[in-house]
């Protein structure tokens, strides 16, 4: 079960390991995901989510760090599913929803295939490539399938190298205040 402990020991600790062969690590993925949330005004469990959209990497042994890894472990799945015991679907939806949302966003958005990075368009093709047009409205229908395509773009853009940030503790009261909407519901 994650804590706020565990989460944040999580982000640290690998944290630093480089997010595939993007120029970034991961913790300053989250990070710069996070802000631009924030930036966006959103509401805190999305900017929880922005932060911590790629934690299905970290808790995956599997996966390979600082290379583009050759078979899709759905790590979308696995990182709402973990924190689906701590977290509203309003955190691990969009979370689970940001793959698809790529394939969606290719099909919506002509500009948009156009700026993905090399890596991204790679594993475009394992993620199971462009939606068609029955699959991309499906996918927008789902709740917070609006709320993944924002994620989606952040996400996008959360590449950069040596950007400013605020520290992952300005982040984390959005996700302790995510954990308790979660005991409550
Ligand atoms: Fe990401």
């Amino acid at each position: 079960m994650p804590t706020l402990q565990t989460v944040i020991d999580i982000l640290e600790r690998q944290g630093a390991e480089q997010y595939g062969s993007e120029p970034v690590s991961q913790l300053a993925h989250a990070l710069q995901s996070a802000a631009l949330a924030e930036q966006a005004g959103s509401r805190p469990e999305l900017i929880a989510a922005a932060l911590l959209h790629d934690i299905g990497h970290l808790v995956d042994n599997k996966f390979q760090v600082g290379q583009d890894n050759p078979v899709d472990r759905h790590h979308e799945n696995i990182g709402s599913a973990y924190l689906k015991l701590a977290m509203p679907p309003a955190v691990t939806e969009p979370i689970r929803l940001h793959v698809p949302a790529k394939r969606y966003l290719c099909w919506a958005d002509a500009a948009y295939f156009g700026g993905l990075s090399q890596a991204s368009v790679r594993s475009l093709e394992l993620q199971g490539g462009v939606f068609d047009e029955a699959e991309a409205r499906t996918f927008i229908e789902q709740p917070y399938a609006e709320d993944a395509v924002a994620l989606r773009r952040w996400d996008d853009l959360a590449k950069v190298p040596d950007a400013e940030t605020p520290p992952l503790a300005h982040f984390i009261p959005y996700v302790e205040q995510s954990m308790k909407a979660a005991q409550t519901v």
